[in-house]
């Protein structure tokens, strides 16, 4: 294939990757709010005596070798925390600026940021719109569920103040993701809190990612006071050991029900209209490809930085034994190339106990994260995803819609006609037999004509404290071209969890 961009100034290590999804945290794990859950913030005890601010001359080495690091056309810069607006917007017209100053010939970049949205205003929008970011906004589900764990250094929730942002990303017509966590508190609410993300946010892009915070023996009291600020200095410094987790964590079968709920929904009405990562990855995964480091059979693609320029293996492996290095004294692109990170990223793969490699879904799923794998597998080898079960009960149950996808994929039809084939099969089986998501409830009550309605807030309860004083309706947005449900551009196009670029 024509190489379309222009040749880097530096020669390219043969075990250098030709891309990668490098998550940049120009303020560190520093926060202006402290969720409970977020096991992030402790990793401030790493650099005590830092101010947590990127300084100009490490954006600017970031970004040069970022961009003299890629072989692909395309480069995602992807802005993480900690809070990453607490650097100001003017931080980030600078890194623009770099952008334009090293980015060779035919290199496209593409801009993404995840937010807690407290800080946002109209400035921000403004910039967000004119550089085409995509923004991932942090939102748990409804007031209730959202509040339970995303709670300022008062204990108080924040709601309102990111709905505020919320409203004025919308006003401004600029991108958004949802990034929703899968917790202790929402666990059981999967459909309706899709419905919210879908009906009252007017979200396209929804991506959902399990809370499991693990916890010794030894640390699981004081881990389960939470991570924030109050806990201050008894806080215990997060690293990925032990074989306990704490009760904010989602269970590891309420992990697989929570995605079935959701994946009923969406499969009988927003198949084309509304992109859920892990579904569009999955039915990527039947084609052979694995667009999401969590499911690939090895990682390695989705390294950390620090605002001070350390480079970690991995956003979930900030810890001492993973620093691969300084982007100041050894270039981005050797560091994505030493043994250590390629190990790192085959460890994945060559670890895999008995039951997985014996799975039936091993393809799809491939072991899920190393950060997860702490319990005993059937077998009682150590090393086992937590969260198995739930992976197993969805990849196991969304297979068959998931094959009909392929091949009307392969006929050259659109996906999203399985909706009329499963309303179909809805129609035969009646709407008083169990459902088929699996709750023992009847369809029609459950993910048929009558399903409950929210027992939580509906948008009421907070349209009137938004700039923009209303829901947005689902039928807005943006135009859709992905094989699901991306809307138009590139529908690889995510936040929070890494591309894997070997494909
Ligand atoms: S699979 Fe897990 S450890 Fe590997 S890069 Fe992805 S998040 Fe990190
Ligand atoms: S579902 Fe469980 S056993 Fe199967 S590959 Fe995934 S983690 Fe392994």
């Amino acid at each position: 294939m024509k190489n379309l961009i222009g040749p880097s100034p530096r020669l390219p290590s043969s075990d250098a990757p030709p891309g990668f999804h490098l998550l940049a945290k120009p303020t560190g794990s520093t926060c202006n709010i402290d969720c409970t859950y977020c096991f992030f913030l402790s990793k401030e005890a790493l650099y005590p005596n830092d101010k947590h601010r990127m300084s100009d001359a490490t954006l600017e080495a970031y970004i040069r070798q970022l961009l003299e690091s890629h072989r692909t056309p395309q480069v995602t810069v992807a802005w993480q925390g900690g809070e990453p607006t607490l650097m100001r917007v003017d931080f980030f017209k600078r890194a623009v600026e770099l952008i334009e100053k090293y980015r060779r010939p035919g290199q496209k970049v593409e801009h993404t940021l995840q937010t807690n949205g407290l800080l946002i205003d109209d400035d921000w929008c403004a910039f967000f719109k004119e550089h085409n970011f995509l923004v991932g906004l942090s939102v748990d589900g409804p007031r209730e569920l959202h509040d339970t764990y995303r709670v300022d250094r008062r204990g108080q929730g924040t709601f309102d103040l990111v709905m505020r942002g919320w409203a004025l990303l919308r006003r401004h017509g600029v991108e958004f993701n949802i990034l929703c966590t899968v917790n202790a508190a929402n666990e059981k609410y999967g459909r309706i809190v899709y419905r919210f993300f879908r009906d009252e946010l007017g979200a396209k892009w929804v991506q959902f990612i399990p809370i499991v915070e693990r916890a010794t023996v030894e640390t699981l009291e004081l881990a389960n006071e939470g991570w924030g600020q109050e806990v201050g200095q008894k806080r215990p410094f997060y690293t990925q050991t032990g074989n306990l987790v704490t009760k904010r964590s989602v269970g590891s079968e309420q992990y697989g029900r929570f995605l079935v709920d959701v994946f009923e929904e969406w499969v009988r009405h927003d198949i084309g209209q509304v992109y859920v990562q892990l579904f569009d990855v999955t039915l990527e995964a039947y084609f052979g490809r694995h667009l999401l480091c969590i499911h690939a059979p090895t990682c390695g693609y989705g390294p950390a930085l620090e605002s001070n320029g350390d480079l970690y293996a991995c956003d979930h492996f900030v810890e001492p034994r993973f620093l691969l290095g300084n982007i100041h004294r050894t270039h981005l692109q050797d560091l994505m190339a030493s043994p250590e990170q390629r190990g790192f990223g085959q460890n994945k793969r060559d670890t895999l106990t008995t039951q997985c490699q014996q799975c039936a879904v091993r393809p799809l799923c491939n072991g899920g994260c190393p950060k997860d794998r702490f319990v005993l597998s059937r077998d009682g080898d150590p090393g086992q995803n937590y969260l198995c079960s739930g992976l197993e009960l969805f990849f196991t149950h969304t297979r068959p819609a998931m094959r009909r996808m392929v091949q009307l994929l392969q006929q050259g039809g659109p996906p999203s006609d399985v909706m009329a084939l499963i309303k179909a099969e809805d129609g035969k089986r009646g709407p008083y037999k169990p459902c088929p998501c699996g709750s023992g409830r009847k369809f029609r009550f459950c993910h048929g004509d009558r399903a409950p309605a929210s027992p939580f807030s509906g948008p009421q309860a907070w349209t009137n404290t938004t700039q923009d004083g209303g829901a947005m309706s689902r039928q807005t947005g943006l135009p859709t071209d992905g094989r699901l449900g991306a809307p138009a551009g590139d529908k690889a196009r995510h936040l929070g969890d890494n591309a894997d670029f070997f494909n």
